[in-house]
């Protein structure tokens, strides 16, 4: 169905939005959620209980009923609203508080190994990668706030129910009419509820935009830029043109439900008076109701005029989330696309690329590559920026499917191994490598750090040319990383960082390793340095490299050259010098810069 045909069916979408929200509450914490339903019972039957012994008093007092009674009347209700006092303060003075935050938890977690699950192609969706983010943002407010939408939606309605059940034994002809009352008015409100929805769908949109920019100021990823170039105009001049749109249609909101208030308050006013009249009447001419039926017949008129207006704020309250269910469905419902197959990979012995190519979008950038990499080998891939090499290393650990062509590994497609035992043979240092919040041994090993694993820790460091930094730290291994958890952690340099995940590999026993540029961000003595760390640590591994540096090209076992996705050379150093082709040329250039 299109996103224009469900809008027309506000109400159902919204409803079906809001279970499934309240599904993943009830899943992550079902006590929590039934005692706040069991709260809103109580609340709403409050409303009922209430105006009852008020009607009940009122009468004693009219019929000049004994003081005993009367006593035992009040005394009643005393217990009533102390009971219900108690049960609300406990639920909202320490049972909610203490258990909120394990329900949050609970919420959080199942995100957290969902986004670990999705496939990289989804973050190439900007659409799909906003309501990501938006969705990991809000989750928890989000979903509590469902469990207590419901939980105030049954407070107003059975607190309507029992409002309506104690004028009907006042005088049933008024309970008629305020029930009359109340479905016109709940009709003018659902009128109101089309109204908000289309305005939050409406907002939605602008919201994005704004969200964007707000976040674009505010993240440090974007400060360089911010302060670099003009780009910031741009979005000046983008929020002004949103926010505007927003006020426009805020003023259009406003005047379409005001219009609807009015005539909901002048029903309500008309209620009032023929309220006022009918019981006035029978009170004072007929003498058939006492003045405690003549007070809860007003009191609880205005009561209910309340009571539907909350009922349909509510109902408008879950439009809006139901906006915000949309993106949690969309993630939560995402399937990986990517699945590991029955065969678990025990050793590595040969990968081949056999006419590969590949699309993230519609264009191929990669097209027709073949090659074969035996076990303990060392390949390069070479060309310029864009070429398709990082591409083709992202396809070989099964971050994205080829489009056509198919991987083996062991003369097997790779599609036939677990995703787990796959990328547990594999190792690699991304060109865009991340260090986390946590000590250097953890960032190191992947995972918590023991006693018996140190020595593993300081040769892959060592290795990895990060031995003389690691002596200048107070805290050697266990220094914290970043400065996210810690205002004393420490920030690595962009050279430092790169070593660290070039340990990472180095501490694992993985059969393929991948380098993607490792030493673009350090100095040639630490790239020496690191080349020896690879010849000692990658011995009998098999190694792709991608690179730019002829340190490392000269001793490789051969070398692709990309060029537009395409494989248009290979061979060893030597070969392809004697070729004359691209790769020499580019040697030319590098070799020109070191003789200058
Ligand atoms: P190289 O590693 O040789 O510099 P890449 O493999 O990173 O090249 O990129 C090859 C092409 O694919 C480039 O045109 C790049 O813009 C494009 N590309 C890379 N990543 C993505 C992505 N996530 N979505 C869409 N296009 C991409």
């Amino acid at each position: 169905m299109s996103d224009k045909k469900k809008d027309k069916v506000p109400f159902k979408r919204a409803l079906k939005n809001n279970i499934y929200m309240l599904k993943i509450a009830y899943n992550s914490d079902k006590r929590m959620v039934i005692m706040r339903l069991v709260m809103g019972f109580f609340t709403g039957l409050n409303h009922g209980v209430s105006i009852f012994f008020i009607n009940e008093i009122l009468n004693a007092l009219d019929r000049g009923d004994s003081l005993g009674y009367i006593f035992t009347v009040v005394g009643l209700m005393g217990l009533y609203t102390l009971a219900y006092e108690l049960y609300f303060a406990w639920y909202y003075k320490l049972y909610f508080p203490y258990h909120k935050l394990n329900f949050i938890r609970l919420i959080h977690k199942s995100f957290f190994v969902k986004a670990s699950d999705i496939d990289l192609s989804c973050y190439d969706t900007p659409e799909f990668y906003n309501d990501f983010i938006y969705s990991m943002q809000n989750c928890d407010k989000s979903i509590t706030k469902t469990v207590d939408q419901l939980g105030d939606l049954i407070r107003a309605l059975v607190a309507s129910i029992s409002v309506v059940a104690v004028i009907l034994t006042v005088d049933p002809i008024i309970a008629a009419v305020i029930f009359g009352f109340a479905v016109v008015d709940m009709i003018i409100r659902l009128f109101q509820n089309g109204i908000y929805y289309r305005y939050n769908i409406k907002m939605n949109e602008l919201w994005r935009k704004s969200w964007y920019i707000e976040r674009f100021f505010s993240l440090a990823d974007y400060a360089k830029e911010i302060r670099l170039t003009d780009v910031k105009e741009n979005l000046l001049i983008e929020y002004d043109k949103t926010m505007l749109e927003q006020r426009r249609a805020e003023v259009r909101l406003e005047i379409k439900t005001g219009g609807l208030n009015f005539l909901a308050a002048f029903l309500g006013y008309g209620l009032t008076v023929f309220i006022l009249l009918f019981m006035g009447y029978k009170l004072m001419v007929t003498g058939t109701v006492l003045i405690g039926g003549f007070t809860v017949a007003i009191t609880a008129s205005w009561k209910l005029k309340h009571l539907m207006y909350d009922i349909q704020s509510k109902f408008v309250e879950m439009n809006k989330d139901s906006l915000y269910a949309d993106k949690v469905r969309k993630f939560l419902e995402t399937e990986p696309q990517i699945k590991g197959g029955e065969i678990v990979l025990t050793e590595f012995e040969s990968l081949e690329f056999k006419n590969v190519s590949f699309a993230y979008k519609e264009e191929n950038v990669l097209e027709n590559v073949s090659f074969k990499v035996d076990k303990g080998e060392r390949i390069a891939f070479v060309g310029y920026n864009g070429a398709g090499k990082t591409t083709t290393t992202k396809l070989i650990m099964r971050l994205y499917d080829v489009t056509e062509g198919e991987i083996l590994i062991n003369g097997i497609n790779i599609k036939e191994y677990t995703l787990e035992s796959l990328r547990e043979k594999m190792g690699a240092v991304f060109q865009d490598y991340k260090v986390f919040a946590a000590t250097v041994a953890e960032n190191v090993l992947g995972e918590l750090y023991t006693n018996e694993k140190e020595k593993t820790v300081l040769s892959a460091l060592d290795d990895a040319t990060f031995g003389d930094k690691l002596t200048g730290l107070e805290n050697g291994i266990h220094t914290e990383l970043t400065r996210e958890f810690y205002d004393n952690g420490t920030n690595l340099s962009g050279g430092e960082n790169q070593k660290i995940a070039i340990a990472r590999v180095f501490a694992h026993n993985n059969e393929l390793i991948i380098m993607d540029e490792p030493s673009s961000a350090l100095d040639p003595i630490a790239e020496y340095n690191l080349n020896v760390g690879i010849d000692k640590n990658a011995k009998g591994k098999t190694v792709v490299f991608i690179t730019h540096r002829l340190s490392t090209t000269r001793h490789v076992n051969r070398i692709y050259m990309f060029e537009k996705g395409k494989i248009i050379e290979s061979g060893s150093h030597e070969e392809l010098i004697r070729r004359g082709g691209k790769y020499c040329q580019m040697f030319e250039l590098q070799a020109q810069k070191y003789r200058a």
